[in-house]
């Protein structure tokens, strides 16, 4: 049997990691590089001149025409972080290399820092993977379908409707081989029409062409401009029908994802960042090499966030 190709494909391994990422000096570079990859840009006037003041962490870029100092963190989610920005940039690694999930228990663990300060930097990366995945949608053939979180199966029907759990709509794209590209899921509010109208304008391109099974609300997703087909499924589960096989796939890596990874997880409040950062993941797969820089890169561009809002639940928003 041939190997699959995206298990065996190379990684960053721990010693690359060291050798890019070890130093304080290096993390700092490397993030001034991501902001600013044609030179500094005072984020006020726009100026390029700067100088330089060396303090007792970050440099700071002090523009020639206007004052104003800036840091590689300043104006991002790492705003004025205590933690070194090597802990951020294992924190980084760690996620993006972690096979199915990482927990923030188990990143306090190998980062060496609080269970609260890990579930901090936990939920500011996860945010910034999840609002970087936003800014796209998908495009194509689609297979849709819906699930619950915190059910027994994620993609089981038969708990539709009940209590306790997190209705998710989930999509996967399709190359014109057929083969899986790229993957949303995120809660909704419930399986009804207008739900899903909402997800499908926030999620698909109006070119979509989307797959799903009789469930009635899907057939909303042509409010976002898409063509719909509802599969016949003949009384049979979905998950038997190997025009599921994609979408069923994905909701299996989800299922085996979350329950090898927490434990007590508050899915009601948590469920969309969790979510978004399991996508951003998936829709990497093939790069690997690239993912620690790559969610560095989300970080860079995600807006500060105060602790407070980040511990507020944020379902639909
Ligand atoms: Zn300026």
């Amino acid at each position: 049997m041939g190997r699959n190709a995206i298990q065996f494909q190379k990684g960053l391994s721990v010693p690359d990691f060291h050798k890019l990422y070890g130093t304080e000096a290096q993390c700092e570079e490397a993030l001034a590089q991501m902001r600013w990859p044609r030179g500094f840009r005072c984020p006020r006037c726009g100026g390029a001149s700067h100088g330089l003041v060396y303090g007792r962490r970050l440099k700071r870029y002090q523009c020639r025409h206007c004052g104003h100092q800036a840091t590689v963190t300043a104006g991002t989610i790492m705003e004025s972080t205590k933690l070194p920005l090597t802990i951020w940039f294992l924190a980084f690694y760690l996620i993006g290399q972690a096979k199915t999930s990482i927990s923030s228990l188990q990143l306090s663990r190998q980062l060496g820092v609080a269970y609260n300060t890990a579930w901090m930097l936990h939920s500011k990366i996860l945010r910034a993977m999840s609002e970087r995945d936003e800014c796209y949608v998908l495009q194509g053939k689609v297979q849709m379908d819906d699930a619950y979180l915190g059910g027994e199966r994620p993609g089981g029907k038969a708990g539709r409707g009940s209590e306790n759990k997190v209705p998710i709509v989930a999509a996967i794209s399709l190359n014109a081989e057929g083969h899986p590209i790229h993957a949303k899921i995120s809660p909704v509010p419930g399986f009804t029409s207008e739900a899903i109208a909402d997800w499908a304008r926030q999620n698909l391109s109006s070119s979509c062409s989307v797959l799903s099974d009789g469930l009635a609300c899907f057939r909303s997703v042509v409010a976002a401009g898409c063509s719909h087909t509802a599969a016949v499924t003949g009384g049979r589960h979905p998950n038997e029908l190997p025009q599921f096989r994609w979408i069923n796939i994905l909701l299996g890596n989800l299922k085996t994802s979350f329950s090898g990874t927490f434990h007590a997880f508050n899915f009601e409040k948590y469920a969309k960042r969790y979510l978004g950062g399991f996508c951003f993941r998936f829709n990497r797969r093939f790069k690997m090499a690239a993912m620690t820089e790559r969610i560095a890169n989300a970080v860079c561009v995600c807006k500060p966030c105060p602790e407070r809002a980040l511990r507020v639940a944020e379902l639909y928003a």
